[in-house]
């Protein structure tokens, strides 16, 4: 597909009823905004990653994804920082009325989404839609996301903080996408994923790709895991996590670390939240609200007025061996997709992959 068809299938999702998002490059930083235009993309820009460092540039090359994810991840376009889930009122016979404030936003197609990405969506899936142990469907995330439109693109910039060849998630989108783009040059190779992305394919009547095209493309993703020097010291760490509740390396990080939550606010698996309801002072109404929270909080620790974890070595220890190993129980598989942000954007530069290395005693 020619770089300048890129507009047609932005005007096709829009058309369809979507609103577009993609990456933008906005405050020192690609984020995901509202697309109007293909022009709006981040083209030229570069990023730059490191323990605690976060940069973009202008390279002034024709590509629009040639970086890696910043600070977002689909996470807050489904589960939202702060949400107000339901409200109650007294009614004038004196009862109390409740009604649920669903999601009444236009459905999202989102541009840029990241292999691993797509992974901690997956992930998420299991967590707010599976009605497995007596679970049930959080219907504010499920209506974001079953009519979410996602068009992937292989990641082929990997920064210096990535590590999802590690963990098996990427570069190349394996989870469900309806459109998976490979950039290159001249355009983009397209892949169809769903039968609604179809439909949408079939009217931009796009040439085949050819076999050296396509060959090109999955050297590209290829070579960019070959590029990822950073790695977990394995796949799971559950039972070299336990073993080792009482290393000294817990309480050597968390000299380091300020319990600020970062690594969570931008982690694309992490979930924890807290529901507060907020009352009108004439007692005439209230809401209820979802908020993100973090193991690292004071708050999020404090169970029937005891702070089980009421210091930070107990709180990184717990989002340590939460996220790498009873993970694996709850969703059989770890909670680290690879990402790199949690290095990224922690401002003292704690590295998710040393600290595992140095606790499990083994190197990556
Ligand atoms: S733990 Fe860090 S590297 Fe792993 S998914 Fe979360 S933010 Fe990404
Ligand atoms: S590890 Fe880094 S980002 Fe996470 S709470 Fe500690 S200082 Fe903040």
């Amino acid at each position: 597909m020619p770089r300048a068809r890129l507009q047609a299938l932005i005007d096709a999702l829009n058309d369809a009823g979507f609103r577009c998002v993609g990456p933008k490059a906005r405050d020192a930083a690609i984020v995901y905004e509202t697309l109007h235009d293909a022009d709006e993309l981040p083209a030229g820009m570069q990023d730059r990653q490191e323990p605690g460092r976060y940069r973009i540039e202008q390279t002034g090359t024709p590509r629009m994804f040639a970086w890696a994810n910043g600070p977002q991840a689909l996470k807050p376009l489904l589960f939202t920082p702060r949400e107000v889930l339901w409200h109650a009122r007294r009614t004038v016979e004196g009862s109390v009325a409740f009604e649920a404030e669903l999601p009444r936003e236009k459905p999202l197609a989102v541009f840029g989404v990241r292999a691993c990405d797509l992974a901690a969506l997956a992930i998420h899936d299991q967590h707010f839609m599976q009605q497995a142990h007596g679970a049930c469907v959080d219907p504010y995330y499920a209506k974001r996301r079953e009519e979410m439109f996602l068009v992937a693109v292989n990641c082929t910039h990997p920064a210096s903080t990535c590590f999802c060849a590690s963990t098996g998630d990427g570069p190349r989108a394996q989870h469900a996408f309806d459109i998976a783009l490979d950039e290159r040059d001249d355009g983009f190779l397209v892949e169809c994923g769903s039968e609604r992305a179809r439909a949408i394919l079939d009217k931009m009547a796009l040439a085949p790709a050819t076999h050296e095209q396509i060959d090109d493309a999955m050297r590209a993703t290829a070579q960019a895991a070959q590029r990822m020097t950073r790695s977990l010291p394995g796949r799971n760490l559950r039972d070299l996590l336990f073993a080792r509740l009482d290393h000294p390396r817990w309480e050597e990080v968390a000299d380091r670390c300020l319990s600020c939550g970062n690594c969570t606010s931008v982690c694309p698996t992490c979930f924890c939240h807290s529901e507060n309801d907020l009352q009108q002072l004439d007692g005439s109404q209230s809401e209820h609200v979802r908020e993100w929270d973090s193991c690292f909080t004071r708050g999020h620790s404090q169970i029937h007025g005891l702070l089980v974890r009421p210091d930070t070595p107990t709180r990184y220890r717990q989002w340590m061996t939460h996220k790498l190993g009873s993970w694996h129980d709850q969703f059989g598989r770890s909670g680290c997709v690879g990402c790199g942000r949690c290095i990224a954007w922690c401002p003292v530069g704690i590295d998710i992959t040393e600290e595992a290395a140095a606790i499990c005693g083994r190197q990556p």
